[in-house]
């Protein structure tokens, strides 16, 4: 059976926090990647108390309607999934809001990412052994949350679970556990690795 490969889009195939914040920008707030956490990063300028929870909440909702489609690819992303599709299949699992799934479609395909998706909601465990159900091949899954990777690791512990963080801000502040999700955070290192390991 052909290996399966799944793969997270935000902080994984695409540059969220950044496209996020010049959308932020352009409504005159900034984000300080303070914290491992979006709407607690969200300032307006000279202020120091973030913005409220709720409009935060508001405004990324809003970007998922529309602005979400301009975010840039994570360098090697496109490339790496080019390479490893001629090994496994690939389906791209995100959460993101139900609002999002036209937008975020053609965001995939405009970036060289024209592969089958899924649009989640929660812990994607359930969602990664109901998939990979589907193959008695070796599978993999990579994001760059610990709490989807260890829910993977709980509910489908035959799956491999390898942690990315594309924003090089965020990386230090990432929860990691990496003896459980080896990590690597560029995509030149982490493609050999799932290669070696869904072979
Ligand atoms: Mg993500």
């Amino acid at each position: 059976m052909r290996p399966l490969l799944l793969v997270d889009v935000d902080e994984v195939l695409a540059m969220f926090i950044h496209g996020f914040e010049r959308y932020l920008a352009g409504h005159g707030l900034e984000m300080r990647i303070n914290r491992f956490a979006i709407f607690q990063n969200i300032f307006r300028p000279g202020e120091d108390a973030h913005l409220d929870l709720a409009e935060g909440r508001r405004l990324f909702n809003l970007f998922f309607e529309k602005d979400v489609e301009d975010i840039d690819p994570a360098p090697g992303a496109r490339e790496a999934l080019v390479e490893l599709a001629e090994q496994a299949s690939i389906v791209i699992l995100t959460n993101a809001p139900p609002q999002s799934r036209g937008p975020r479609a053609r965001w995939l395909v405009k970036n060289g990412f024209d592969y089958p998706f899924v649009i989640n909601s929660g812990p994607k465990g359930p969602a990664v052994a109901a998939i990979s159900a589907l193959t008695s091949g070796k599978a993999a899954f990579v994001d760059d949350l610990l709490p989807n990777l260890d829910s993977v690791a709980q509910v489908a512990p035959a799956v491999a679970t390898f942690q990315m963080v594309a924003d090089a801000r965020l990386r230090p502040l990432a929860y990691a556990a990496p003896e459980r999700h080896p990590r690597y955070d560029e995509w030149a290192d982490l493609a050999p690795i799932i290669a070696a390991a869904i072979r």
